[in-house]
């Protein structure tokens, strides 16, 4: 024989509806099963506040009841029988869901005991190499907070480890049928979401999800010739998937730390470097530093200042192929900034070879170089 419901949330007739919630509020939080794990009695009296809140919280159910007791449920009994307990608390989530929504689950996750089945999310993960690492390709440990399989359920959910059970609502189905009158609908089973499976016994460490967030590293291969915004794909190492879903996936978003004296385009490099006048118009061997040591090129004679050169194969890798992209050298000529006066006379004679001077004139001074030039 069914209780009263006023009894049961001990409530009087003309209570008002915040005292009815307010009762209920104490009674949820007395006898939730999650307290009191394992406790049929209790579960079954939850299971009563539940059914009593369902009907006195509503005004039309209240209204019913109030005139035709329990009997007001008999036409409707398809109709009720989503609102009898079956580990669903959904009452209670929409009470508590604010305040603690992370003990009951929270409004956004009602249904306590349903499996989720559900890929683990991809995960991306920035990080900033040098133009060295990326030339010749590293190795990166990486630590991210991401959903790892739960331990102390195995990942499914249940405590025992044993793999969730068809649901008995809708016999593994995921949809319940209601008929009300000439009308049926069919409708997601509120007992497991659709899935149609049920965890026993649910898992209170990851919250029968299988899941439970944890900072783990991962060590990252980079390959060389890495660019800026390339993405590489960790297989499997994103979250880890729900009640023993698939994982997603991690892509590692690179992005290139610049460094001073070198550009990047694709897989050229690019530099500048300064020499002489006599260097620039006799020609020269030239180390020019790059990111790791040198590059011996050879500067032809009569190199103009401005003169960009091209070394093939000396700079990035080609993303998974063999070869290289090039360097390309600016050659900047650069005129002393200080002589000495044998050095002046030299430069002198030099302009004079070159018909820039008068033959018959002679180097005297820095103010005879001004006249000449004036
Ligand atoms: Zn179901
Ligand atoms: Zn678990």
């Amino acid at each position: 024989m069914k209780r009263d419901y006023y009894e049961v949330l001990g409530v009087s007739r003309n209570s008002s509806m915040n005292e009815i919630k307010s009762a209920y509020r104490k009674l949820a939080l007395k006898y939730h099963p999650d307290k009191n794990p394992n406790d049929k009695k209790i579960e079954e009296k939850f299971k009563e506040i539940n059914e009593a809140y369902d009907v006195l919280s509503d005004e039309q159910k209240k209204q019913r009841y109030d005139t035709f007791g329990h009997n007001s449920t008999v036409n409707n009994e398809n109709v009720y029988t989503q609102y009898q307990y079956e580990g669903n608390f959904s009452n209670v989530g929409d009470i508590f869901g604010d305040i603690f929504g992370d003990i009951f689950g929270g409004k956004h996750n009602k249904k306590n005991n349903n499996a989720t089945y559900k890929h683990g999310e991809d995960l991306k993960y920035d990080i900033n190499i040098s133009y060295l690492e990326a030339m010749k390709g590293t190795k990166v440990s990486i630590s991210i907070l991401a959903k790892s399989t739960c331990l102390s359920c195995n990942g499914t959910g249940d405590k025992n480890g044993m793999p969730p059970k068809q649901c008995p609502k809708c016999a593994g189905t995921g949809q319940i049928r209601y008929s009300q009158g000439f009308f049926s609908i069919n409708q997601e089973c509120s007992s497991c979401n659709g899935s149609g499976t049920v965890i026993s016994d649910p898992c209170y460490e990851c919250k029968n999800k299988g899941v439970v967030n944890k900072k783990k590293t991962i060590l990252v291969k980079i390959p060389a010739g890495v660019d800026d915004g390339t993405s590489l794909k960790v297989s499997g190492a994103g979250n880890a998937g729900y009640n023993c879903s698939p994982p997603g996936d991690l892509y590692v978003i690179i992005h290139m730390k610049p460094i001073h004296g070198f550009k990047r385009n694709g897989n050229d490099l690019y530099t500048e470097v300064s020499i002489s006048f006599p260097q620039a118009a006799m020609g020269i061997a030239y180390n020019v530093p790059v990111l790791e040591g040198y590059v011996k090129i050879k500067v032809p004679p009569a190199t103009q200042s401005g003169t960009t050169l091209r070394i093939r194969e000396q700079g990035f890798p080609k993303l998974g192929r063999r070869n290289k992209g090039d360097l390309y050298v600016k050659i900047n000529v650069v005129v002393p900034k200080r002589m000495n006066d044998a050095q002046k006379k030299a430069l002198f004679e030099y302009a004079k070879s070159m018909g820039e001077i008068p033959k018959e004139a002679k180097y005297q001074s820095d103010n005879f170089f001004r006249r000449i030039f004036r």
